[in-house]
């Protein structure tokens, strides 16, 4: 069986690594990569002599996907885990503690956000419970604007964009409630009267288990292993440009004909290559915008006295450049050894990636003077690395379901051909992975 897989991020590189263990020899395997590496949005490089991701750092740690796969290459001593520090907000040129028990940044109550919003808020909050809602069962409307008509701006600013910038790279307004809280969409379905109540049904119980989990070595161990137990014929620097259908099977531009195609790369692309042979499924994927942002890692002096949290999210409207600032050698104890404090510096968000066009100097120095801001400290990078990521990061705007359904639907019924990716059932990297088991097991259902 010859089957194609386009795009080398961690979709199409767990998709080719499921087709090699189903089908073994028997399976001639390419896979299509346009940039001259392997990894997409994973990325690791060495920071001081040391491995840094500048990409995917973490991945959410209730989720099965990465353990598992590390478990079946046979590196699970790679899982690690956070020291179980708590980030905090930035906000009205004051750090306040990340408000606990909320969705999303969204409270079920105004004792989550006490001391971060202003009092007249807090009343709002409180007396939301005795305003009707007026929710449209099966709806679908922006995180913003439903936050914002229950609770008020400040809350959108203060709390839910931070959250909803480190996911998405997008803010309130550009994310839809159904596809990035599923589990709220499900209770206010259900009939939850008001948004407090909502968002208490839909708060998971209470849990010590760790939110992330990570890898020692950083992503490249894993892409690495993936990609060695692929056994695939990878091309770098080649651009798939077009699939139509053959008597058989498929003609994908540049590799030639195949049994089978897996397309993994980002929404704009397989709308590209779906458009002569599943016209709906493409103009649906057309309509997934991307947002774009760039990574900057610091590495101080040891004897930097980051302050004792994870992370630092600043909130919407704040006179600073960077949006978030992972305090890794905090966050993480198997960093924390190292002979450099390192922090990341986030920048960009959806609707606003001019940050992405400023030289590396300029970068550089607005996450040293940024991070001095947040911390109070004197910043003296001892070297940094500045990584941009365009169009890294796929909008679930709203009606994001009904869009991936008619990309999903456009396809089913073309044998041979999957999609995979961070546009359909989540960004993050466990669902990228999920994303790609899922083609694989499509294209093998198809075979039997
Ligand atoms: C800054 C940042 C931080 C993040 N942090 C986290 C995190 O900590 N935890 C987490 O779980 N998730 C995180 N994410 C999200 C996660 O990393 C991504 O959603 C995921 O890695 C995407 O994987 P993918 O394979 O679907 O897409 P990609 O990684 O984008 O891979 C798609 C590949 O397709 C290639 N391609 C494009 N066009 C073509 C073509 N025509 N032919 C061939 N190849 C093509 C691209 O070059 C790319 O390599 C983060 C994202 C960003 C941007």
């Amino acid at each position: 069986m010859r089957v194609a897989v386009v795009g080398g991020g961690i979709s199409g590189l767990v998709a080719a690594y499921r087709l090699r263990r189903a089908l073994g020899a028997s399976l001639e395997l390419t896979l299509v990569e346009r940039s001259d590496r392997i990894g997409g949005i994973l990325r690791t490089d060495d920071i001081a002599g040391d491995p840094v991701d500048l990409g995917a750092e973490a991945f959410v740690g209730r989720r099965p996907e990465i353990p598992a796969l590390l478990a079946e290459l046979g590196l699970s001593e790679q899982l690690v885990y956070p020291a179980g520090k708590r980030p905090l907000i930035w906000s009205g040129g004051a750090a306040h503690p990340l408000p606990e028990r909320t969705l999303m940044g969204i409270p079920s109550g105004p004792e989550a956000v006490t001391g971060l919003v202003d009092e007249a808020t807090l009343a709002r909050i409180a007396a939301e419970p005795d305003r009707p809602l007026d929710w449209v069962r099966g709806g679908d409307v922006s995180v913003g604007a439903l936050v914002g008509d229950r609770f008020g701006e400040q809350v959108v600013r203060r709390s839910v964009d931070p959250m909803l910038g480190g996911v998405y790279a997008g803010l309130a307004n550009s994310i839809g409630v159904r596809a990035a809280l599923p589990t709220l969409a499900a209770a206010l379905d259900a009939g939850a009267p008001n948004l407090s109540r909502a968002v208490a049904d839909a708060l998971p119980p209470p849990s010590t288990a760790p939110v992330f989990g990570g890898i020692r070595d950083g992503y490249r161990v894993l892409l690495e292993a993936l990609l060695s137990a692929a056994q695939a014929k990878v091309e770098t620097a080649t651009a798939a440009t077009g699939l139509t259908r053959t008597a058989t099977g498929w003609r994908l531009d540049p590799v030639g004909e195949v049994d089978a195609v897996i397309l993994a790369a980002p929404a704009p692309v397989a709308a590209g290559l779906l458009r002569e042979v599943a016209p709906r499924a493409a103009a649906a994927a057309a309509g997934i915008d991307l947002s774009s942002s760039a990574v900057v890692a610091l590495a101080l002096p040891a004897r930097t006295a980051l302050p004792d949290n994870s992370g630092i999210l600043v909130a919407t409207g704040e006179p600073l450049r960077a949006k978030a600032f992972t305090l890794s050698s905090r966050k993480w104890p198997h960093l924390a050894r190292r002979e450099v404090a390192l922090v990341r510096a986030s920048f960009g968000r959806f609707g606003n990636d001019s940050p992405l066009s400023w030289p590396d100097t300029d970068l550089i120095a607005a996450a040293a003077a940024d991070l001095s801001t947040v911390t109070g400290l004197e910043i003296a990078p001892l070297t940094a690395r500045v990584q941009r990521w365009r169009g890294g990061l796929p909008q679930y705007t709203p009606g994001h379901i009904d869009r991936v359904a008619a990309i999903e639907a456009g396809v089913a019924d073309l044998p041979g051909l999957a999609v995979a990716g961070a546009y359909l059932h989540g960004v993050g990297v466990p669902a990228c992975a999920a994303s790609g088991t899922a083609a694989a097991e499509r294209i093998l259902t198809h075979r039997a």
